[in-house]
C-alpha cells in the first residue's frame, strides 16, 4: 500500500545521509519530491534521476536552509513547479563540535543558522501553501543531543533543542488548520556526520546503546513516512526518538 500517493514533499539536505533516504522512502510510497542541497552538485543530480526512475515527480534545488530569502524563493519555485507543498522536512543540518572553552561564535552562529533559522526560515513559507489547503504535515529533525546535551555539542545541541521548542509552539499556533508539526531525534546514524565516530573504534559507542548499533538512515526515513502520512493524523506537537533506546 502506498501512503503518499500523489503527495508533494520538500526535503531539504537530501542529497546525502538521512535526507537522501526520506526522499527514496517518500518516494516509493507515491510522494512527488522536490529536495534541496548545498554544494553536492552531482548526488543531487543523480538523486533526480533515481527518484524520477520510480516514476515520481522530482526536481533539486540549490539552496542555502540558513538563508531567509532562499528559503522565501524556494517555496514560491516549488508551488510553481508542484502546485503546492503537503509535507515539508526540515532535514538539512551541520555540526561543529569543539569544547566551549574553544568554541568560537562563528562557529556557534554557523550551527544556529543552519540547524535553528533554516527551521524558522522554511516552516514560515510552507505554512502558506498548508493553510490553503487546509492539511499539511511539518517534520523537524532534532537530534538525542538536544534532549540530553554532550559534552563538545553546545552549540549543535542548542539549535537541535531549540527546535523542539519552536515545533511544539508551532504546533499549538497551527493546528486548528490541520497542519501538523512534529520533531524526529535520532541518535547515532550512519551518515556523514557520524563517520569521524568510528575513529578509534566503534564498539565503545555502542555500549551506550541498547540495541548495540548505530540506526541506519532507513530506520530513520521510516519514522518520517509515519509522521508524514495519515497513520499519525492525531499527533502534533511531538517528539519520536529513533536512537536504539539511548534517550532511556
Ligand atoms: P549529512 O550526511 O552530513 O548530510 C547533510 C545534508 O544537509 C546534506 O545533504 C547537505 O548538503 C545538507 N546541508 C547542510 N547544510 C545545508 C544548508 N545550509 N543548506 C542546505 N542544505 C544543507 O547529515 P545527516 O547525518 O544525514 O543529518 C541530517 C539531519 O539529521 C541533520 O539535521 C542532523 O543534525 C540530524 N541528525 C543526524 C544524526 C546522525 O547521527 N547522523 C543524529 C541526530 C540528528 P550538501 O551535500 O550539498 O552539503
Amino acid at each position: 500500500m502506498k501512503l503518499l500517493e500523489n503527495k508533494v514533499a520538500l526535503v531539504t539536505g537530501a542529497s546525502r545521509g538521512i535526507g537522501e533516504a526520506i526522499a527514496v522512502k517518500f518516494a516509493e510510497h507515491g510522494a512527488n519530491l522536490a529536495f534541496t542541497y548545498l554544494s553536492s552538485e552531482e548526488r543531487a543530480k543523480a538523486l533526480e534521476e533515481r527518484l524520477a526512475g520510480m516514476g515520481v515527480k522530482a526536481k533539486g534545488y540549490k539552496s542555502d536552509a540558513g538563508d531567509f530569502k532562499a528559503a522565501e524563493q524556494l517555496a514560491a519555485d516549488v508551488v510553481k513547479e508542484f502546485g503546492t507543498i503537503d509535507i515539508c522536512v526540515n532535514n538539512a543540518g551541520i555540526s561543529k563540535d569543539n569544547l566551549l572553552l574553544r568554541l568560537t561564535p562563528e562557529q556557534w552562529d554557523d550551527v544556529m543558522q543552519a540547524n535553528l533559522k533554516s527551521v524558522f526560515n522554511l516552516t514560515k513559507q510552507v505554512m502558506r501553501p498548508m493553510m490553503k489547503a487546509r492539511s499539511g504535515s511539518i517534520i523537524n529533525l532534532s537530534s538525542i543531543v538536544g534532549v540530553k546535551g554532550n559534552a563538545g555539542q553546545s552549540a549543535y545541541a542548542a539549535s537541535k533543542a531549540g527546535i523542539i521548542g519552536f515545533t511544539k509552539s508551532i504546533a499549538q499556533e497551527i493546528g486548528s488548520r490541520n497542519i501538523r508539526c512534529n520533531v524526529i531525534a535520532p541518535g547515532f546514524i550512519e551518515t556523514d556526520m557520524t563517520h569521524y565516530l568510528k575513529d578509534g573504534g566503534a564498539e565503545k559507542w555502542f555500549e551506550k546503546i541498547p540495541l548495540g548499533r548505530f540506526g541506519k538512515p532507513e530506520e530513520v526515513a521510516d519514522t518520517a513516512l509515519f509522521l508524514a502520512c495519515d497513520m499519525s493524523k492525531y499527533m502534533t506537537g511531538q517528539v519520536l526518538s529513533i536512537c536504539g533506546g539511548m534517550s532511556t
